[in-house]
């Protein structure tokens, strides 16, 4: 049995491969071109697939493919219709991202919040920097409310950070989640109030047809002029030029983004911005996290090509065809 990585990966896996089982890994620290890829999917079973589009031509160069594991929680990157339809089954891996993602969102708020890349370039432009009492003046997090949009794993490990910084919560999801609110002491509120009555806004929906563009320019209109968002989710979720637009013209105080609609590409427009904290699309980006994503993942791929069913599967729909 093969196993194809389509990117270097952090991690021991030895001892969950069993004698017969072959894992060749990308070799360089970057994605492999289509003409590298094709060759070495020719005859692999299971494939972990890190990012870069899994597209239904990719998927048909593994004419003995099974498995497909996404390295992460989002799944949008992968052609799953099509994998679905050559009965591949197609998992993920949402545990093992939550705490990483939620502490980095934190981070991206507090950063935004305080100003801190801002600062961090003003000290190193000068030799000593002249303190004056308006320097750098952000916003205060404690008595504010922290607006959640997407109330699943990880919007609910964001919320329960909040309580440590002050901050109330409400949130916005598709369907009540009366245990979070119990936990955390939360509101559950239609889109339009939250987006009215947040002073951060943190979304944590998956990237579907139904949120693309889930915050454009009515929504970011509805905004407090003083409010943060915050995109450790997906690009396509916001509007980014709306969102540049409202940055420039100082309709909301300030972004923190993980993700980007055109990735890897950055608007220039956005970079130039002093009121945004832009980060690589790092959320998982820990070494605990990344060692255990790379496990978790070759066992959920070990498990479809022992003929049993992994923890978490994307098209449960594939075992029903
Ligand atoms: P999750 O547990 O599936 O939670 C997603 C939540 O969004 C669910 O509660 C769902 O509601 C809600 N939702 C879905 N569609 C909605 C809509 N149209 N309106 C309002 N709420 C909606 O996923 P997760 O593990 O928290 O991850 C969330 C996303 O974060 C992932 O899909 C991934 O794209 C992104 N992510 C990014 C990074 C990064 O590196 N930046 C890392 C990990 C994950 P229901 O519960 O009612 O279905």
């Amino acid at each position: 049995m093969k196993i194809f990585i389509s990117h270097r990966v952090q991690g021991q896996i030895d001892d969950l491969l069993k004698p017969g089982y072959e894992v060749v890994m990308n070799p360089h620290e970057r994605s492999l071109t289509p003409d590298e890829a094709i060759p070495l999917l020719s005859d692999a079973n299971g494939v972990l697939w890190a990012f870069g589009k899994l597209d239904k031509a990719l998927i048909d160069a593994a004419p003995q493919l099974r498995v497909i594991c996404c390295y992460g929680a989002g799944s949008d990157h992968i052609d799953v219709k099509h994998a679905t339809s050559r009965g591949i089954v197609v998992a993920n891996l949402p545990d093992e991202v939550t705490d990483s993602t939620a502490e980095l969102t934190w981070a991206l708020l507090l950063a935004a919040a305080r100003r801190i890349p801002e600062a961090d370039r003003l000290v190193r432009s000068q030799e000593q920097f002249r303190p004056s009492l308006g320097l750098m003046v952000g916003t205060h997090l404690a008595g504010k409310r922290l607006g959640i949009v997407g109330m699943g794993r990880i919007g609910a490990a964001v919320a329960a950070r909040a309580r440590a910084f002050g901050m109330s919560v409400a949130y916005h999801s598709r369907t009540r989640k009366p245990e979070y609110e119990a936990a955390y002491q939360m509101q559950a509120m239609d889109l339009p109030t939250l987006l009215a009555t947040s002073d951060v806004l943190s979304l944590h929906v998956p990237l579907t047809e139904g949120t693309r563009h889930l915050i454009g320019p009515a929504e970011l209109a509805r905004m407090k002029p003083d409010a943060i968002l915050i995109n450790a989710a997906r690009g396509p979720i916001v509007d980014e030029q709306a969102l540049i637009e409202a940055l420039e013209q100082k309709r909301i105080r300030a972004a923190g983004l993980d993700v980007y609609e055109h990735e890897p590409q950055v608007p220039q427009a956005l970079r130039d911005l002093p009121n945004v904290v832009l980060s690589p699309h790092i959320g998982s980006a820990t070494n605990e996290t990344r060692c255990a994503m790379t496990r978790a993942a070759v066992r959920a791929i070990v498990a479809v090509l022992d003929e049993q069913r992994p923890e978490h599967i994307v098209n449960p729909e594939v075992y029903t065809r």
